[in-house]
């Protein structure tokens, strides 16, 4: 073997496609039975497309990313559009990112771009520093808005207050003041037609490649014969946790079949951010425009135990991983790559973009510039 990949995900198999086309040997391992990291799906017993780490929806501005995973994909357009009911008691659902039908519809009024503007700059709580999420939200649209959409949502979802989470964490939710009621506005946005798991099977399939899931890197890396490793899971638990755990956020999916019910919701994904220990449940026909007498939904409950799903944003877990990138940064023949591995909240999108420009690197025909 040239080079072990650990991880099926994004990270892992962008990178094992790209090296095995410069002519290497790759083995991927993947500790789970199945390829594909947190953007695995098939076919729940109802025979629906489901998402089984909860909603992924592709969008990126990146046309060499879209255009390398488009040799892997046909696409089926789609715009995610997503709800907030912030009182489960009214049930009264509003448009997020909060846009001008959201302060209309919230307040009773009328107002066009410029009103919705205009109130706005009435009601938000100006920061001369932005550091914190709670900053950027207050920043932007002040505290009753901060209080119904995002304070309760985010306390659950990461077990912390928006002061205690990096600004990047809500400045990843923009605010209009037009009707745009779409959760992104990149210039690709797309599903891939038969589902992720096809789309890793094809970027997989190339006799450079041997894949072996079910098979942990604890159990099998010291006895397989290489040159370099490429590492895509927990930084900290390569390293054996030696400067202690990085914190990650877990999920539960908590899947349902709804066999009676043709539509569950109007949008593909509904927030909960003041009620219920769940925050958000997606209606995966939305996503993948599949016909059927029944749905299938997920519930996302967040918990601290489980698997690592998410990195979590803040000064003390930034310090605490720079100590590991500082480990990582010594080695020669051993790389990290991909939202565990370099402790980043990224999309998938920024995951390839990532990867691609790890794969270059090692590229035997890669021409090393004096910024590499
Ligand atoms: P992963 O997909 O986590 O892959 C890492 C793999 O490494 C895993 O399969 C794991 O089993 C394996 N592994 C770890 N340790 C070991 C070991 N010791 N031995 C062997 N194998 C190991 N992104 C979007 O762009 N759009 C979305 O809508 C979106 N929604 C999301 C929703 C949720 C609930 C979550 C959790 C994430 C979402 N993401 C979304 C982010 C997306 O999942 C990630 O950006 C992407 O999947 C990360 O790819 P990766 O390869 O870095 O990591
Ligand atoms: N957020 C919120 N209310 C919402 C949606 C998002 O407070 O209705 C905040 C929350 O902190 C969340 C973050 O914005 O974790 C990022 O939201 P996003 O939908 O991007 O999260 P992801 O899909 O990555 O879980």
């Amino acid at each position: 073997m040239d080079t072990l990949i650990v991880g099926a995900g994004f990270a892992g198999a962008t990178t094992a496609r790209l090296l095995a086309e410069a002519g290497e040997r790759v083995l991927v391992i993947d500790k789970r039975p199945h390829i594909a990291g947190n953007a695995h799906d098939r076919r729940d017993a109802a025979g629906l497309l489901v998402h089984s780490y909860g909603p992924h929806i592709f969008h990126t501005n990146s046309e060499k990313v879209f255009a390398f995973l488009s040799r892997f994909t046909a696409w089926r357009p789609y715009e995610h559009r997503v709800l907030a009911v912030p009182d489960a008691r009214t049930g009264r659902a509003y448009p997020m990112p909060i846009n001008r039908t959201t302060i209309n519809r919230l307040y009773g009024l009328n107002l066009d771009a410029a009103g919705t503007a205009d109130f706005l700059e009435r009601v938000r709580e100006p920061r001369s520093t932005i550091r914190t999420s709670e900053d950027v939200v207050l920043n932007s649209v002040g505290r009753d808005l901060c209080e119904k959409f995002f304070r309760g949502y985010t306390r659950k979802q990461w077990g912390l207050d928006l002061s205690e989470l990096a600004g990047g964490v809500a400045a990843r939710i923009p605010t209009r003041t037009n009707d745009d009621d779409r959760y992104f506005t990149d210039r690709f946005q797309a599903m891939p037609a038969e589902g992720y798991t096809r789309l890793f099977e094809r970027l997989l399939d190339h006799p450079g490649i041997t894949v072996q899931t079910a098979t942990a890197y604890e159990e099998v890396g010291t006895q397989i014969d290489r040159r370099r490793t490429v590492f895509s899971g927990p930084i900290d638990a390569y390293y054996g946790h030696r400067y202690g755990r990085l914190p990650y956020r877990s999920l539960r999916f908590e899947h349902e079949h709804l066999a009676r019910c043709e539509q569950y919701q109007p949008v593909g994904t509904v927030n909960y951010p003041n009620d219920h220990a769940y925050t958000r449940i997606t209606e995966f026909k939305h996503l993948t425009g599949e016909s059927h007498h029944g749905t299938s939904i997920v519930r996302e409950y967040p918990t601290t135990e489980g698997e690592p799903y998410y990195p979590i944003p803040n000064s003390a877990n930034e310090a605490l991983f720079k100590r590991y990138q500082a480990l990582a940064d010594v080695e020669t023949e051993v790389f990290f790559i991909g939202r565990l591995a370099q402790y980043r909240y990224y999309n998938m999108d920024q995951v390839v973009a990532a990867a691609m420009a790890l794969a270059e690197r090692l590229s035997p025909n890669h021409c090393p510039r004096s910024q590499d």
